[in-house]
């Protein structure tokens, strides 16, 4: 494998490195530097003037075509293009659930329409996408969702409701699953459906998550009409009861790939290390330190081989499982260490406290980590299910 970057690869870091800094000064400028969590409502909207900045100059979504504000870049630019956003300190993509999770199917399996009618107003933050597939009584068990969608004449009857929806109260649609076959049972029979919020029936209740932040919702639907014919074509994706296959191919995006980049812990692993160097501390921590960062660095490497495989068209399968385990834990680990050398001054150090609060959630999104361990133990590793 050759790890060397080319001199277009390097040029096109310098130009990301370069518009970085410049705009993300600006942004902080525009709000006198008191820049809120993306997760709260007023920052939120400070977030989504920081999304447009970054698409109006088509550095939302730089790998994805021009036609849809990208810039056609390779996968290996939109790694270096991650790897300078967070190094140069870049906050949570509000946009991550959309531009991440759903356009990777809408690519997929979308018709023309829906890809055109999308794609864009997704990119310029002007449809916010959020998730809703959990439901109080199916989060890692999402088969058994009970969520329904009628077929009527002209549309669908959705009742239901889905929780744990990351940012819902602030965004504008939904993609969800719903079960469009009464007499189906589990993966059967459950339709992909593109939801606008504003849909009379449809209710979205934000609330707290443990630090305080309104970044959950739930989403009730009672009785709600959403039409075969929305603004973007049809508001199914992925063909009706198919909606499983299409889940599955946006949960592999949200394990393996797409959801954390390396640049994102490479930076935490950096920022580690200077804390080591300020203050110092006993051996222990030291070698503790130290295995982390290589654990990142490692997670770097290890993506790039994920990179090169699905260049190659070997695209990742169930070892995203194995990818998921490594991110998460990895991000426990680095935020504890830095609670660990901070000591009791951590309690004064809100970016460190609160990246660790949100680092806990790691090993519960994106498919808990105990049910991660399963299919690893089964799908890769080949194990018997009992
Ligand atoms: C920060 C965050 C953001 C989220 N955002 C979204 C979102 O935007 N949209 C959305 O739809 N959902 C979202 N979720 C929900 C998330 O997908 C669920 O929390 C997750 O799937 C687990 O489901 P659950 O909470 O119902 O726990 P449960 O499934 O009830 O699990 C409870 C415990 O039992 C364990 N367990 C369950 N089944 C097994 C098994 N077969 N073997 C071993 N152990 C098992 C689990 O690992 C866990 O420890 C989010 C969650 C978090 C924490």
């Amino acid at each position: 494998m050759d790890l060397t970057w080319t001199d277009a690869e390097e040029a096109f870091r310098a130009d990301a490195r370069t518009w970085l800094v410049d705009h993300l000064a600006e942004w902080h400028d525009r709000f006198d530097g008191d820049i809120r969590s993306g997760d709260t409502r007023d920052g939120f909207a400070q977030h989504l003037v920081w999304e447009r900045m970054l698409f109006d100059d088509r550095w939302a979504v730089v790998s994805w075509p021009e036609a849809y504000g990208g810039r056609d870049a390779s996968l290996w630019e939109w790694l270096i293009f991650e790897e300078e956003y967070y190094r140069s300190g870049g906050p949570q993509r509000v946009t991550q659930n959309g531009i991440f999770l759903l356009a990777p199917s809408i690519f997929e399996f979308g018709t023309e329409e829906q890809q055109n009618g999308i794609l864009r107003r997704m990119a310029a933050g002007d449809d916010l996408w959020c998730q809703g597939w959990s439901e109080p009584n199916a989060g890692s068990d999402l088969a058994s969702l009970r969520s329904r969608a009628t077929k009527v004449d002209g549309g669908w009857r959705l009742n239901g409701q889905k929780t744990w929806t990351t940012r819902g109260a602030f965004c504008t649609h939904l993609f969800g699953l719903f079960r469009s076959d009464p007499e189906s049972e589990r993966h059967k029979g459950l339709t992909y459906l593109l939801v606008p919020l504003d849909l009379d029936g449809v209710t979205v209740r934000g609330f707290s998550r443990l630090d305080g932040d309104e970044g959950f919702a739930e989403v009730f639907f009672e009785d709600a009409f959403l039409p075969d014919e929305v603004a973007y074509g049809s508001p199914v994706l992925g063909g009706v009861d198919g909606g499983w296959g299409v889940a599955m191919a946006t949960t592999s995006s949200e394990r393996g790939l797409t959801l954390r980049s390396p640049g994102r812990f490479m930076a935490t692993a950096d920022r580690l290390l200077e804390l080591w160097k300020e203050r110092g501390g006993p051996a222990q921590l030291r070698d503790r330190v130290v295995d982390a960062w290589l654990r990142a660095e490692a997670y770097r490497v290890q993506t790039l081989q994920t990179v090169t495989n699905t260049i190659e068209g070997r695209p990742a399968g169930a070892e995203t499982s194995l990818v998921k385990l490594w991110w998460s834990e990895l991000d426990v680990e680095l935020h504890e260490l830095a609670l660990d050398l901070l000591g009791e001054d951590a309690e004064l150090d809100g970016p460190w406290v609160k990246g660790w609060q949100f680092s806990l959630s790691g090993p519960i999104y994106a498919g808990t980590n105990e049910v991660q361990r399963n299919i690893a133990a089964e799908r890769v590793l080949g194990l018997p299910r009992r």
